[in-house]
């Protein structure tokens, strides 16, 4: 019976069923809201900030101003418009506080989802280190229901705090970007030195890990970088994940600027290429 204290509540901003390449087996992702990482090319620019995000797909825009008088709905006065007059359905919030009891329930409820091939639950985000009551006691739930639990994270969090949801999951998706400190710095605006730290606690814990790699042209995918990476990853299982190039779209509608630019020229290698620079890779698709 899962008896994780009912007032820890969280924010997330998505749940995607059915997911292949977040961890053992067929999943269910669940997105925290929040990152303290700002890479600039991230494709979920609605995961960045802690507080709820207002979308609006001005593509689609007629201008009709429906969306814009004022309005008393409780949800709709935070954003000084109301969210759900849109004949078009164009405006919508990313993230919601959710309950870690009422979470847990809803994801229990996919259990036979998750099949015989090891799948289970992943919490992935933006960054759910950032949250780690809510991440502690929602892997807690979850496992009390028998459900594997998996965590994706960027690594970057303060030791203390990377170590007690490490001992709540059952796997973890760590990513690598960069293996130097002033181009870390540069495209993801944060310091590499607590990541490697963590991936160091990491492995001394003998928890089962996969690192990941983001393949981004011209930044993460050079030979000079992904030959560090190599050289950091040594033994330990990589996953190459090619860069989406659609990941720009959701930008404008959270009215931010997407800052990456694919390079007009980038070498013709395959991630296949690629992976051998690592001595155990597998190429994501
Ligand atoms: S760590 Fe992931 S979620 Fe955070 S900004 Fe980078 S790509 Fe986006
Ligand atoms: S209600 Fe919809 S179509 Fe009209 S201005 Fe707002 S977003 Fe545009």
């Amino acid at each position: 019976m899962f008896n994780v204290t009912q007032s820890v509540t969280g924010t997330i901003f998505d749940v995607k069923e059915f997911t292949v390449h977040d961890g053992p087996g067929v999943r269910t992702t669940v997105f925290f809201k929040g990152c303290p990482l700002t890479c600039i090319w991230c494709h979920n620019p609605e995961g960045m900030d802690t507080a709820p995000t207002l979308m609006v797909r001005n593509t689609q825009c007629t201008g009709c101003g429906l969306c814009c008088r004022p309005c008393t709905h409780a949800d709709c006065r935070p954003f000084g418009r109301c969210l759900h007059i849109c004949p078009k359905g164009l405006v919508k919030v990313a993230g919601r506080a959710v309950g870690a009891g009422e979470l847990v329930t809803k994801l229990s409820a996919g259990a036979e989802l998750y099949g015989a091939g090891g799948g289970g639950v992943t919490l992935s985000g933006g960054e759910p280190l950032l949250q780690p009551e809510f991440a502690r006691a929602v892997a807690r739930g979850l496992h009390e229901n028998g459900i594997h639990t998996a965590l994706q994270t960027s690594g970057f969090a303060k030791a203390d705090t990377f170590a007690s949801v490490l001992d709540t999951v059952d796997y973890v998706l760590f990513d690598l970007k960069l293996a130097h400190e002033d181009d870390h710095r540069r495209y993801t605006g944060v310091s590499c030195v607590p990541i490697h730290k963590n991936l160091a606690h990491l492995r001394e814990s003998g928890k089962p890990f996969v690192l990941r790699i983001p393949l981004i042209p011209g930044i993460t995918d050079t030979d000079e970088n992904l030959t560090a990476l190599s050289a950091l990853a040594g033994d330990d299982p990589v996953e190459l994940m090619p860069y989406n190039p659609y990941a720009g779209a959701k930008y404008p509608t959270v009215g931010k600027v997407f800052r990456y630019e694919l390079p007009e020229e980038t070498e013709e290698r395959s991630p296949e290429t690629l992976a051998k620079l690592f001595r155990r890779a597998r190429v994501l698709r």
